[in-house]
């Protein structure tokens, strides 16, 4: 059926991507890519023939030539599949303008949803997942950095960062200076690769552990939530003994 399909792709192994990805990939009328080089070799991978299809290269920033030419396929009724790089598009990855276009000329927009690092990294990390904010990239500016930290303080959930490994020590040292080294962390390294790491513990731990260290490969960083300081009983009752003292008359 006509509409735009993103598509999801692994974050490291191939047979990551789902049946579904591939079956899309497959019918599509029109397929697009922010890197056209990788997702034919995924194809390639998966024994999915190009069938005199080629993939159009589309990044959001990239002009809306492209865009145009998308829209003017899904205007036709045609099938139009986008993947990103790695994981789920529209992720710290292109998709969002393409989407938002579609959806408001009325075409069906679909997903066959995959992998993502953010949630690898969460579902690993042993930290709370009830709640959660996915914060992107930090800027890389330190003055912009730390107050882009200084703003996430207060959020009432697990933070969770993309972050590349040239800057994993500046970011975790601003991340204990601005949060409190104290916060539990971990650090997620080439998930679902062969040299697949995780690294948990306070922020003030990670920063001493990467001050020094020469680091690779992609990375996710967590931080837990700040706790409020622990409240006792004995607190609550006096509080309470003070509020209706200050009430009665
Ligand atoms: N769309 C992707 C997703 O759904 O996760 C993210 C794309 S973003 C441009 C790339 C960043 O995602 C990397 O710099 C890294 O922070 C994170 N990332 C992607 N693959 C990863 C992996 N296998 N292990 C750890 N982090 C990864």
């Amino acid at each position: 059926a006509g509409g735009l399909y993103f598509v999801a792709t692994p974050i490291g192994t191939a047979r990551d991507i789902t049946l579904r990805a591939l079956d899309v990939l497959a019918s599509a009328d029109v397929i697009a890519a922010e890197d056209t080089r990788s997702l034919r070799r995924l194809m390639e991978i998966h024994g999915v023939p190009l069938e005199g299809r080629r993939i159009l290269s589309y990044h959001d920033h990239s002009g809306t030539g492209t865009r145009d030419r998308l829209m003017a396929e899904l205007a036709q009724g045609k099938s139009v599949a986008y993947a990103s790089e790695a994981g789920m598009p529209l992720i710290a990855d292109p998709g969002y303008d393409l989407g938002k276009q579609a959806a408001e000329a009325g075409f069906t927009v679909t997903c066959a949803p995959g992998p993502s690092a953010a949630l690898t990294a969460l579902t690993l990390a042993g930290l709370p997942t009830d709640a959660f904010f996915f914060a992107g990239f930090l800027p890389n500016a330190a003055g912009a950095r730390r107050s882009r930290i200084e703003g996430l303080r207060d959020i009432p959930g697990t933070l969770v960062f993309y972050e590349s490994p040239k800057r994993l020590a500046a970011c975790l040292t601003d991340l204990a200076q601005v949060l409190g080294g104290d916060r539990q962390a971990a650090m997620c390294r080439e998930l679902t690769k062969k040299f697949e790491q995780i690294r948990r513990g306070t922020l003030a731990d990670l920063s001493a552990q990467y001050r020094d260290a020469t680091v690779k490969g992609e990375i996710v960083l967590l931080v837990d939530r700040a706790h409020s300081p622990a409240v006792n009983d004995a607190d609550v009752e006096e509080a309470l003994r003070q509020a209706l003292e200050t009430h009665s008359v």
